[in-house]
């Protein structure tokens, strides 16, 4: 996963895809960059860290320009080195190119193969850089963005949400499945292209809609015109960004995230009811499915676990010394709260197991009497190769072992996990429009033998469907 955003506004974009990058952050943590272009020429600026870290006033004031796009980056393909930071920015005959992405291929070592045979060179080992070569291989020959992109939607195969600005110009488009989120707002004298909606609500502009999947839009200076590249028969919306990835106040493909983790919550109690003093949240992840637990059965919400604000997100660590230590200096339990009590203690999943068999334990070293643990998603059960870095199976606790046995590796007093049904129920779509890999095993597209849901895809051959939308003076 990562976090994107592209800007086009008068008066300068650093500034503000810096605060759009911020409120992306948890989108990634491992290296921001902005490129904004002035007319002539492309400023850039990437490195490794937060973005508050990346980014002081003078660096963002030498971005000149009015357009622009920036880039958080959670590494899925391709090490943490200065060259796979993003945006990725090149030249190619003549046209100044910017691009940054969001998502996983899954096709990336065959087409690189294929290039390579064709005798191009790569300069980093990221994907982006494959979407660039399949861009401009297509450009070479029509000079024609809509047939790039085009060609991009035929031949990439995975998950894609993509920002790019070439001569100025910003262009998004998004995976005929719409695997990744991406939206359109109204700034005050612009538009912006952003992962999730709280890039435009920080901005103070206007949500406008999501891009759809297949759908390619371009911004410039006459407004938004927007193409439909590909057309799909379902969707496959990730799952995991309703269940963990994204923040509680996104509104994502229509639904607010918050809404559908305490719809979660309330099914959890419906489930799995248990009788209790309290129900408490693992924070933050697990806060809005505890608020909606509590609804439901009507046990009071008692924080009972404080987190360190200071403190990033403990997958980051690569080792599983490093995660466990991070456990103990993030979450902190209140004793007062805990003696004798019988808790319900909600989160949104169960990964590798090692946050909640550190947290039970040192709840019950608080006094806790019992400790019912209620998940916001079903067992994770298999690996996702579209974009979220759970990647092999032995990592995954729940992906041989029965809930009985994974209960008793956490020591809860007793586990229940959401059914599939109940949580695409509390999302408002139907299954046909999401990814539930992790869960089910059953991918969207083809991934090396994996078991697959085919999906039809037709091409709108050569004509583009352009409509031009005129958001204006965001008056609608
Ligand atoms: P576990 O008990 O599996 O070690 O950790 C469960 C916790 O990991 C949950 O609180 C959940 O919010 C969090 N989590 C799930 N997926 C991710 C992820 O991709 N990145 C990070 N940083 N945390 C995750
Ligand atoms: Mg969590």
């Amino acid at each position: 996963m990562c976090g994107i955003v592209g800007i086009r506004d008068a008066g300068g974009v650093s500034f503000s895809i810096y605060y759009a990058l911020y409120a992306l952050q948890h989108r990634g943590q491992e290296s921001a960059g902005i490129a904004t272009f002035d007319g002539a020429r492309l400023h850039k600026h990437k490195a490794q860290g937060l973005v508050a870290e990346v980014f002081d006033s003078t660096t963002l004031e030498s971005l000149k320009g009015d357009v622009g796009i920036g880039h958080v980056r959670y590494p899925t393909t391709g090490e943490n080195r200065p060259e796979n930071y993003q945006p990725f920015n090149f030249v190619f005959r003549d046209n100044i190119i910017s691009l940054a992405h969001n998502g996983n291929l899954v096709n990336d070592r065959t087409l690189r193969d294929e290039f390579e045979c064709g005798g191009q060179i790569f300069c980093t080992n990221t994907d982006t850089e494959l979407i660039a070569k399949v861009i401009t291989d297509e450009m070479r020959d029509s000079g024609c963005i809509e047939d790039a992109v085009h060609r991009c939607m035929r031949v990439l195969k995975g998950s894609y949400s993509v920002v790019m600005m070439i001569n100025g110009v910003l262009y998004g488009f998004r995976d005929p499945l719409g695997i990744k989120p991406m939206c359109i707002g109204k700034t005050e004298n612009g538009y912006i292209l952003a992962s999730e909606s709280v890039a435009v609500d920080a901005l103070g502009g206007k949500f406008l809609r999501d891009i759809l999947p297949g759908e390619l839009v371009c911004i410039d200076e006459h407004g938004i015109k927007s193409m439909q590249i590909a057309r799909a028969n379902r969707r496959a919306h990730c799952i995991f960004e309703y269940i963990y990835f994204a923040r509680a106040d996104a509104v994502l493909d229509g639904a607010l995230v918050y809404d559908v983790r305490t719809r979660i919550g309330e099914k959890l109690h419906e489930e799995a009811p248990v009788k209790a003093d309290s129900v408490c949240t693992v924070p933050d992840s697990g806060t809005a499915y505890a608020i909606g637990y509590s609804h439901g059965s009507g046990i009071p919400f008692v924080e009972s676990l404080l987190k360190n604000r200071y403190m990033g997100r403990t997958f980051i660590m690569s080792t599983q010394k490093e995660r466990e230590r991070a456990v103990r200096i993030k979450l902190n339990p209140i004793r007062e709260h805990l003696k004798d009590k019988s808790v319900v203690l909600v989160d949104d999943s169960i990964v590798r197991g090692t946050t909640s068999r550190r947290i039970i334990g040192t709840m019950r070293d608080a006094g806790a009497r019992e400790i019912h643990m209620r998940i916001g998603s079903p067992p994770i059960k298999a690996p996702c190769y579209l974009g979220v870095d759970m990647p092999t199976r032995e990592e995954l606790i729940a992906s041989n072992r029965e809930e009985e046995e994974v209960r008793r590796r956490i020591t809860a007093t007793s586990l229940h996990h959401i059914s599939l049904e109940a949580l695409i129920d509390a999302t408002g779509m139907d299954s046909e429009c999401l990814c539930t890999g992790c869960i089910t095993g059953r991918y969207p597209i083809p991934i090396n033998g994996e078991e697959f849901i085919p999906a039809k895809i037709d091409f709108l051959d050569g004509t583009y469907q352009t409509k031009l939308e005129k958001f204006g003076d965001g008056s609608e």
